[in-house]
Order: structure tokens, then sequence, then C-alpha cells
């Protein structure tokens, strides 16, 4: 199936000169959802993956349906302040912006094997404090995947000690 059919390319939003790949779209067609989870499903099952770690929000999106198909966990990672309990937190710079994200100090226990999952990879500081996250915690970063990779902010140059699965590029 061709996915990226199912992305709209939203001009100037939320910034003059950004190019938004919108995801929705793809989401709210079933057919087109099932698929590209099953892709990371498979994927999943190589690497052997014993819990699911998304950032907010597309990376439940993704995420989520994958657990519960592999009958795995899903531990979210939010924007401080957000989540309930005792949370370790980690600093980092966006395409277009700076913030802080959270995970529970308990989500995760050492050796457990994590997929990470989020709907895109740009210059890659969502995921890579992600994956400080899921380490400072014991985790192991088994496999990370994403539905969209925008190959020319080259944030795979941060992910290169890590196997990563894309869907699509652009
Ligand atoms: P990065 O941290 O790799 O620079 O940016 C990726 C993060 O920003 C992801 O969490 C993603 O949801 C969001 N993001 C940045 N640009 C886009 C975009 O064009 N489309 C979508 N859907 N998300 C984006």
């Amino acid at each position: 199936m061709d996915l990226k059919q199912y992305i709209t390319i939203v001009e100037d939003w939320p910034k003059p000169g950004i190019r938004f790949k919108d995801i929705t779209t793809l989401m709210d067609n079933g057919e087109a959802y099932k698929y590209a989870t099953d892709q990371i499903v498979e994927y999943a099952k190589k690497q052997n993956i014993d819990l699911v770690v998304g950032p907010e929000a597309r990376g439940f999106i993704i995420g989520c349906p994958v657990a519960y198909s592999l009958g795995v966990g899903f531990a979210p990672v939010r924007k401080e302040g957000k989540l309930p309990r005792e949370t370790v937190k980690v600093d980092y710079g966006l395409e277009y912006g700076k913030d802080v994200l959270t995970i529970h100090k308990d989500a995760i226990k050492p050796g457990q094997r994590v997929l990470i999952t989020d709907d895109l990879l740009a210059t890659g500081g969502t995921i890579e404090a992600t994956i400080k996250l899921v380490e400072e915690l014991g985790g192991i970063v088994a496999g990370i995947a994403f539905l969209i990779e925008l190959t020319y902010l080259d944030g795979r140059s941060k992910l290169e000690k890590y196997d990563v699965l894309t869907l699509m590029d652009f």
C-alpha cells in the first residue's frame, strides 16, 4: 500500500515556512491505519519487544495499537506537569521550540526491551530525549519506529546506535 497518498501536506503550519505533514488523514482511513500499524507490529515482533514507549501525543496514536496487538504494555512520555506520580525528566529542543519531557519513574523495569514510537522523525530531538528517559530507567532501546522521516533534516544521525524503522520518507 502506498501510505504517502494518505498524508496531507499543510503549508505554513504551525508557523510560516513549515510544511506540516498531517497524519490524521491516514488515521481516519481504517485500512491505511491498520496497514501502517501492522508494519510496525511485524517489526516489533522481530525486535522482541517487552514494552512500547511513545511521546505525546502522536507517539500514542502510533504506539498504543502496536502495544495492544503485541499484548505488551504502553508507557506514555509527557510534557512536564502532566504525569501524576514521581517522574524523571529531560530538556530537549524541537524543530520549532523547546520543552521538557517526563516519564513515570517506575514505567520501565531495568532490562526491558523497549520499542519507541512516534509519528515523525524531524531533527530527532524528541526521540533523542525519549531515548534518554528510557535508558535512564534501565530500559534497552530495541527499536524505534516512525510513520514518517524528513530525511533532509537528518534526524537519523542522532540515532546511529539504534535500529530504526520508518514507513515513509519526505
Ligand atoms: P523532532 O523532535 O524530530 O525535530 O520533531 C518531531 C516531533 O515533532 C514529533 O513528535 C512530531 O509529532 C512533531 N512534528 C514535527 N514536524 C511535524 C510534521 O510535519 N508533522 C507531524 N505530524 N508532526 C511533526
